[in-house]
């Protein structure tokens, strides 16, 4: 053991390469990586040797070893997500079918015929790959995809409302995570935003009050993550169609996270499908594609060919375009919704919104006692929690679900104590986010799957 207590001891930035680990280090992580890191190391030895702390030359070693692994650790990386939320916008939303992910893996490895039309030996459309199957499930004539639903609303309102006016029912005028408000989208599309109606209540007369010479469409957003209750009224997406459709105006809807099964068929909360509001008269419905259609973040703009033609020769499109990963996956995961008896066993979304109560409380039954003995000092029970659907579906309708509840007991005011159990499963090499609330840690087990590797796991839980 060699004690370091004067900036002379410090070994040469040669010395620590040439040791037996530093060596197997620039064997593993290359010589660069890691003379960078020994003089930063060095560097920071010396500081606490002049400031009087001694150190070990073993220290060095072990201080060199996991920087080094952490400068080349990915920084994003996979989670357990037991929030509670399945669509968690900040965890990624919706976790991919194993057939997306080999559809990915697949057209990532080599070339593929992303723009090439393999009949013809000629130029194809890359927007092309997934119009089939859109159209087919939704009963549009044309669909056209762009790399999230924001790009999409603003796509649309710019290609068919530049410098012109669009009446939107003040009810309408949402904002949701992520800087997304609707009249700054309207702004920057180049539109003029006519608010019509009051917050609380709209009617048709408002909305033929509003059209004018300078209309250019009239909008329906989803409030996707509020609802206005009480003294209320909207105007139906039938009767906005209807008016729209006097006046020679296409209508717009922005779904949010546009569904495109009847959820009610597995017992979930009904919420406006796609194929519904084209039924309904929307000439143009966009749509999410990672909310609860579960699959890659992705925009979808569906309805009538004459306008997804003017969308499509709309330069901003080239900008918005998405990737072949992209197209892969949601093609991939479009598939699956062709035989919807398979659809809740195969997406995980679906599986995870319509997982059986019972079924996670039976999970976290088990898994108490385990996760018990990796908690010393804290007290783990299974408890009945609410899971939320996220992503702004669905804000009032919550899932029965199954969680474990950490509590400290003997604390009037166990914050602290909880805030630092909760950063050593974040710390774990998978880590796991829960969410603290009344005085405990809840680790909802809906997105729980693989029970075992996740005890497993536990194993590298440092709670001391
Ligand atoms: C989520 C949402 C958006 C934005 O969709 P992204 O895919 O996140 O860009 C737009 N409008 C509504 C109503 C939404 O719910």
């Amino acid at each position: 053991m060699t004690t370091i207590d004067k900036p002379e001891k410090l070994p040469s930035v040669d010395r620590l390469l040439n040791d037996p680990n530093g060596a197997l280090l620039v064997r593993e992580f290359g010589a660069s990586l890691v003379t960078r890191t020994v003089q930063t190391v060095l560097a920071e030895a010396r500081k606490q040797v002049l400031a009087g702390t001694a150190i070990e030359y073993n220290w060095l070693l072990k201080t060199l070893s996991e920087e080094t692994a952490h400068t080349v650790r990915p920084s994003l990386r996979p989670v357990i997500n037991l929030t509670g939320t399945v669509l968690h916008t900040n965890l990624g939303r919706a976790a991919l079918p194993e057939s997306a992910i080999k559809a990915m893996v697949d057209v990532a490895r080599g070339a593929s015929n992303l723009e090439f039309d393999l009949e013809t030996g000629k130029r194809g459309d890359r927007h092309e790959h997934a119009e089939d199957l859109l159209c087919y499930l939704t009963g549009a004539e044309a669909a056209l995809i762009v790399n999230n639903n924001a790009a999409a609303v603003l796509l649309t309102l710019n290609s068919l409302a530049k410098r012109k006016e669009v009446p939107v029912s003040r009810g309408e005028l949402i904002e949701i995570g992520g800087a997304f408000r609707m009249p700054d989208i309207m702004a920057q599309a180049g539109c003029k935003l006519v608010e019509v109606g009051t917050t609380n209540r709209t009617h048709d007369t408002d909305f033929e009050l509003a059209i004018g010479p300078k209309t250019a469409l009239l909008m329906k957003v989803h409030a996707s993550n509020f609802e206005i209750k009480g003294f209320t009224k909207n105007v139906s997406e039938q009767a906005l169609a209807e008016i729209a459709h006097r006046h020679d105006l296409p209508l717009i809807t922005d779904l949010g996270s546009g569904t495109l099964i009847d959820l009610e068929s597995h017992h979930l909360p009904h919420e406006t499908t796609v194929a519904e509001a084209v039924r309904a008269g929307a000439d143009l419905v966009t749509f999410s594609g990672d909310k609860l259609l579960g699959g890659p973040q992705a925009g979808i703009i569906a309805g009538r060919r004459d306008l997804i033609t003017k969308l499509k020769r709309n330069p901003m499109t080239r900008a918005m375009r998405p990737d072949k990963l992209t197209l892969a996956a949601l093609q991939a995961v479009l598939r699956l919704y062709t035989d919807p008896s398979q659809l809740a066993t195969e997406l995980p979304t679906l599986r995870w919104l319509s997982r059986d109560q019972a079924d996670i409380a039976r999970l976290a039954d088990r898994m108490a006692s385990t996760v018990q003995d990796h908690c010393k000092g804290f007290e783990v029970v299974a408890a009945p929690v609410q899971s939320q659907i996220g992503s702004g579906a669905l804000p009032n309708d919550t899932l029965a679900s199954a969680a474990l509840k950490i509590t400290v007991p003997g604390y009037r005011r166990p914050g602290r104590a909880l805030i630092k159990l909760a950063k050593a499963f974040r710390d774990l090499p998978i880590p796991v986010i829960g969410r603290i609330t009344d005085d405990a840690l809840w680790f909802d087990l809906r997105c729980l799957e693989d029970e075992s590797s996740f005890i497993e796991s536990l194993k590298g839980l440092d709670v001391t």
